[in-house]
């Protein structure tokens, strides 16, 4: 059940214009401007593609597989037709001269991008609460997180402005708002997606991936943003793959693995009765169920913050005053300029990363931190590889509590950060995730995290679309 394959085939068969689906998406963004998802609307220049591609199909052009389909584009993905903030001040003004390679795929299979989403500033968070310009509302739940850092791109999606949107994934970003706003989000394997024009925050986690209603939507998209890139060296060479091949295939002969450590301390009883009635379902279904043990889990959050942040340390480094940048207008010497642009421009968050990420690489502390943390990396790598050899795909919790009320996270930081074990070990580990809805009736947004192989996408999504099929979720959108 593919809402993006509907809009393209009436687009392609032009029961309906490109244009006027697209001008019902902008109708909508504007209807729901209050739910702050959007940080730039690219009006102009959708309506343009759109006109462009009923041109095109005019002349019997075949416009790809996602004629006309609108989408929300995370905003530290590079689009040249307008700004990309990061929602921070420091970037405020800053246009890209070009197009992220996702962007231009997407633009090739006829998908028009419509507006540019909120975030935590560069990405950095699970709340969405530190953008620079206000956070993003949760339509589901409005005294609750939208959950982040792509929380704008989650909403967006939510809200119903678009189908699907693009967000970024270094930690949980798609996969804990995708939660928080009761929808699908999928972080794919690292080096599945070209990061070409994605404003890295920590470059060896980052990955790009879809939101969307069903799991057919997030396999359909990913089908287009996917691919070797030779402007990405962390970009994987293999053959592109139709992730959308085994939708229909059922639960039947499948394993999926628990990790007996996932299930313990810290995790909300009502987030965990939802999470085992899921599977239960999916075993009623065929699937088998097996406990498995990732016993370096409980190492993630600490290893994920130490090599996040040293990568950000020096990522954000770029950003000086000179380049890119807002500059302050008091400065006078180069010093001044650097410090004060940096001062003035980066939030409390994201200067407290960038001083954790400096002192973990500073000399007298690499080995006893980031070093270490390299270790843990590799072990946490190691679990999963044993955990692959018992069962297809590994389930969890997507967080171990239902999305926090506005305001917590500034109160107690770290209960935060411990909000990301189970995404952060994915990412570490490089692997393929993937987050659905499964919340018991009336409750809180819970999400059924599942975790594929390296490059398992395909089998990843067969499982997600039976776990989505038993939920009788898989027909929304
Ligand atoms: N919450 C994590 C962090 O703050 C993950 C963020 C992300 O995936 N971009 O780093």
């Amino acid at each position: 059940m593919s809402a993006i394959a509907e809009i393209a085939r009436k687009v392609q068969n032009r029961e309906i214009s490109a244009e006027s689906s697209v001008q019902q998406a902008l109708d909508r963004i504007a209807a729901t401007r209050d739910s702050n998802a959007y940080l730039s609307v690219l009006a102009d220049f959708a309506l343009e593609t759109a006109r462009n591609l009923d041109r095109r199909l005019a002349a019997g052009e075949n416009l790809g597989p996602l004629a006309g389909v609108p989408i929300a584009v995370k905003d530290n993905i590079v689009v040249a037709a307008g700004k990309t903030t990061c929602a921070s001040h420091i970037l405020e003004n800053f246009e890209s001269p070009y197009n992220a390679t996702v962007i231009e795929r997407l633009l090739a299979a006829g998908a028009v991008p419509v507006g540019k989403t909120n975030l935590d500033e560069f990405a950095m968070g699970s709340t969405s609460e530190t953008s620079a310009f206000g956070a993003p509302v949760n339509p589901v739940h409005p005294d609750r997180i939208p959950g982040g850092s792509s929380g704008g791109s989650a909403v967006a999606v939510a809200n119903g402005t678009v189908a699907v949107s693009l967000g970024s994934d270094t930690g949980g970003s798609i996969r804990q708002p995708a939660t928080c706003c009761d929808i699908v989000g999928m972080k794919p394997t690292y080096g599945r997606v070209s990061r070409y024009g994605l404003v890295a925050y920590a470059s060896s986690l980052d990955q790009i991936g879809p939101f969307a209603t069903t799991v057919a939507d997030a396999a359909l998209l990913l089908n287009t943003i996917a691919g070797y890139d030779p402007r990405d060296n962390t970009s994987s060479n293999r053959p592109a793959e139709d992730f959308t091949a085994r939708l229909e295939g059922g639960l039947k002969g499948k394993t999926i693995g628990i990790p007996r450590e996932a299930f313990g301390e810290g995790l909300d009883a009502g987030v965990e009765a939802s999470v085992r009635a899921a599977l239960a379902a999916c075993e009623r279904e065929g699937a088998k169920i097996v406990e498995i043990s990732l016993p370096t889990l409980k190492h993630a959050v600490a290893a994920y913050y130490a090599i996040a942040t040293a990568e950000a340390s020096a990522n954000l480094s770029r950003y000086d005053g000179v380049r890119y940048t807002t500059r302050s207008k008091e400065a006078k010497t180069l010093y001044e300029v650097y410090a004060q642009s940096r001062s003035q421009g980066f939030g409390a968050e994201v200067k407290k990363r960038i001083l954790l990420g400096t002192y973990v690489l500073s000399s007298g502390f690499y080995d006893a931190y980031y070093m270490q943390a390299q270790k843990v990396r590799r072990v946490i790598t190691e679990d999963f590889e044993k955990a692959f050899a018992q069962c297809d795909v590994v389930a969890t919790p997507t967080m171990p509590t239902v999305p926090p009320k506005i305001g917590d996270v500034f109160k107690d930081p770290m209960a935060i950060y411990l909000q990301d074990i189970y995404t952060v070990a994915v990412n570490l580990a490089g692997l393929p995730a993937l987050s659905l809805p499964a919340s018991t009736a009336g409750g809180l947004p819970v999400g059924l995290q599942l975790i594929g192989r390296p490059f398992g996408e395909v089998e990843l999504f067969q499982v997600s679309a039976g776990a989505e099929r038993v939920s009788g979720r898989g027909t929304r959108g």
